[in-house]
């Protein structure tokens, strides 16, 4: 899952994204606010942590310009310790959550988890289809009731096609969940990840729609 991180402490910032790497984010981290509402205005992510306290545009200002434009994208905000006509502020600005300088890295990961799971309008953490059951939070798959060993790419393509069940999903659209910005992407990668997915799965739970990307059935095609 791609996270934009919004955040000008330099050294917060790298704890935060150190952090949420290692919980599986691929994390983009900007440092201001105009950055920030130029990445929202032109990429998807599945959910941002956003610190109000920002130069040039504050956190409050990116926050109303998203929800003015429809975009309904996950927000948690950072706010101080003292600073709760912020919090609220910013809660009735439209974001989801917050969390309070200083928070545990851990936490952070798991309400960014659950953020994402209400936008996505499930109550349970697992993703179930089929036979397959993913579960982003422990990191795990299993095939009818069987663990599935699975490589960091091979899982985030995956859990994209199944959050996304029964819809197309192009290559390009793929290499976002795969990678971070300025990141060197091979040409055939999503190719090699699909094949290695199709290879430990079984080759009827990916489809190819030729010319245009690949697709999870609702239900595998028996
Ligand atoms: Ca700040």
């Amino acid at each position: 899952m791609r996270i934009l991180l919004v955040e000008d402490d330099r050294l917060l910032g790298d704890a935060v994204q150190a952090g949420l790497r290692q919980a599986g984010f691929a994390v983009e981290w900007v440092t201001d606010g105009g950055a920030a509402e130029a990445a929202v205005g032109t990429e998807t992510f599945a959910a941002l942590v956003l610190d109000l306290g920002l130069p040039g545009r504050t956190g409050l200002d990116v926050l109303r310009t998203m929800r003015a434009a429809g975009n309904r994208t996950p927000v948690l905000i950072l706010t101080a310790r003292d600073a709760v006509e912020d919090r609220i502020r910013g809660l009735d600005a439209g974001a989801d959550d917050y969390a309070v300088k200083p928070f545990d890295l851990g936490e952070l990961a798991a309400r960014l988890r659950a953020l994402v799971r209400r936008a996505t309008g499930r109550a349970t953490p697992t993703i179930t289809l089929g036979e397959l059951v993913l579960d982003p939070a422990a990191r795990t798959l299993t095939l009818a009731g069987a663990p599935v060993d699975l490589s960091a790419r091979e899982f985030a393509l995956l859990h994209a096609l199944m959050r996304h069940a029964g819809q197309v999903l192009t290559r390009a659209q793929l290499e976002e969940h795969l990678y971070e910005w300025g990141q060197e992407v091979e040409s055939n990668t999503v190719e090699v990840f699909i094949h290695h997915l199709r290879r430990k799965l079984g080759a009827d739970h990916i489809r190819t729609v030729r010319g245009v990307g690949y697709l999870l059935p609702q239900q595998p095609e028996a």
